[in-house]
């Protein structure tokens, strides 16, 4: 089974990003940085088109998640961290129904050891996964917030 290079080249950032994150600490930080390392030359993307975006005009990826709910009167609108918001619904359910109907929202993955929760189960996985921004391309990235639980940087 061959994992496409797109999926690899998406890790290697993830580790990157999280290795220079000023949130993590040090000794985790080296081993992101040994995991990313150890990646590119074992798939050889270092010898390949160096810059892992095609054009600087695609949108930075955004990561899609309920985010929360906001009353409207005596109804509820459910909300995207994008921004995105759905019309007032009569129950805080029915706004996420509808807001999942509507904009297709992002598993609730990490990307670094794939770890999916489920994604209706909006609340939980927020204390598992956490979003972080790529300071080059402001692309984001979903990962475990602990790494003693992410099987991609465990010790
Ligand atoms: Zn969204
Ligand atoms: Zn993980």
């Amino acid at each position: 089974m061959t994992v496409p290079l797109d999926k690899i080249r998406r890790r290697v950032r993830a580790l990157t990003v999280r290795a220079a994150h000023p949130g993590t600490p040090p000794a985790e930080a080296a081993v992101a940085r040994a995991m990313a390392a150890d990646l590119t030359s074992r798939y050889g993307l270092d010898q390949l088109d160096p810059v892992p975006r095609p054009t600087a005009a695609i949108a930075p990826a955004v990561v899609h998640w309920m985010a929360g709910f906001s009353p409207s009167g005596k109804q509820s609108r459910a909300w995207c961290r994008c921004g995105y918001g759905t019309s007032p619904r009569a129950t805080e359910d029915r706004a996420l129904r509808a807001l999942m109907d509507s904009h297709p929202l992002d598993a609730a993955e990490c990307g670094l050891c794939g770890v999916v929760y489920p994604a209706a189960d909006w609340v939980k996985f927020r204390a598992f996964l956490q979003v972080l921004k790529d300071p080059v391309t402001g692309d984001e990235f979903a990962m475990c917030i602990n790494p003693r639980t992410c099987k991609a940087v465990g010790f």
